[in-house]
């Protein structure tokens, strides 16, 4: 492994006066980058552990809720008023790694954690996100467990994450600073499809930190689920997962948010088929009309068109489930 630096700044500022140089890159609990490190993929000059900021707290504020980036993915999922306002991200949380993982694991870097392409983890393969320039080793691979939604010629890896898929779905925002002050980015906005440029897993400029996220209040903690299909229970990134949130009055459907992972480079909300539930009876037929119209333009490659049938009928079980049906 390549020598390198290790600050450990004990400010804010300190921190942005040193993460916009090239080959800098920010640590906290290290369950990715290290693995990445390791194996050759990334060799920082310089990491900046960020763990004694004061960024850990789970705040309900007067519109919601903010989490800080630090926070521990296991702290946020058995945290009592995330339990009680948001259960979709407890239930999320859970379903991710493993426990040990997930008590190291924070919330800012479980979003800036990378694909689990196997192709660039094998730095013998030719990857774009890794080397860009040098083709795509899954695209006429092994591609199993590749993306069915936004891919591009460059690249069709997903993204790992169980946790962004339901903060895509509660409409989060993502608080960013930099040397410029404080910037939001709506979740959905974050991370970015491949097209051109796979190297870039998402929004987040040079120079800058994300300091939380912030989940705005909603009716939805009655019917939330969180439904991830994966080779075995624990400790395996998704094949098909999916967040579905439902408001249901007198049992019809008067709001719904969903979003699937394991499909696409990022998060892969699912406008059309929220339309599509609102104002329709909280039963079968509607799920699965909604997952027809969610699976529209999805492709497959030549291993993974399992997921074309997995998908529509995770979200409708996902949505039996939030609906309190199954
Ligand atoms: Fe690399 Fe993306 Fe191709 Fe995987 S799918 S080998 S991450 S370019």
């Amino acid at each position: 492994m390549k020598q390198f630096q290790f600050v450990r700044p004990s400010t804010q500022q300190s921190v942005l006066d040193v993460i916009n140089k090239p080959g800098t890159k920010i640590i906290a609990g290290g369950t990715n980058l290290v693995d990445l490190m390791k194996r050759g993929v990334t060799a920082p000059d310089k990491l900046v552990d960020i763990n004694h900021l004061p960024l850990k707290s789970i705040t309900a504020t007067k519109t919601g809720l903010h989490i800080g980036t630090l926070a521990l993915n296991s702290t946020v999922s058995e945290d009592k008023t995330v339990v009680a306002k948001q259960p979709l991200l407890s239930m999320a949380l859970k379903a991710g790694a493993s426990p040990q993982l997930r008590n190291m694991a924070t919330v800012g870097g479980n979003m800036m954690q990378r694909t689990r392409c196997t192709y660039f983890y094998d730095t013998t393969m030719p990857c774009n996100k890794r080397e860009p320039g040098s083709g795509c080793g899954a695209m006429e691979g092994y591609n199993r467990m590749h993306a069915i939604f936004g891919a591009s010629d460059k690249c069709i890896a997903v993204h790992p994450s169980d946790m962004c898929v339901a903060l895509a779905a509660l409409d989060a925002t993502v608080i960013v600073a930099g040397k410029k002050g404080e910037r939001r980015i709506p979740f959905t906005e974050f991370h970015r499809l491949p097209g051109e440029h796979p190297e870039l897993d998402n929004n987040l400029a040079t120079g800058e930190l994300i300091t939380g996220v912030d989940i705005p209040d909603n009716n939805f903690a009655k019917h939330s689920y969180y439904l991830k299909v994966r080779d075995r229970q624990s400790y395996a990134f998704a094949l098909v997962s999916v967040a579905a949130a439902l408001e249901i009055e007198n049992g019809t459907i008067k709001n719904a948010r969903l979003a699937m992972g394991g499909v696409a480079h990022k998060p892969w909300r699912l406008t059309d088929a929220e339309k599509a539930l609102i104002g329709k009876p909280a039963n079968e037929e509607s799920f699965k009309h909604a997952a027809a119209i969610a699976m529209q333009g999805a492709k497959a490659h030549e291993y993974n068109a399992f997921k074309l049938k997995l998908a529509p009928a995770t979200i409708t079980e996902a949505l039996k489930h939030a609906s309190g049906l199954a």
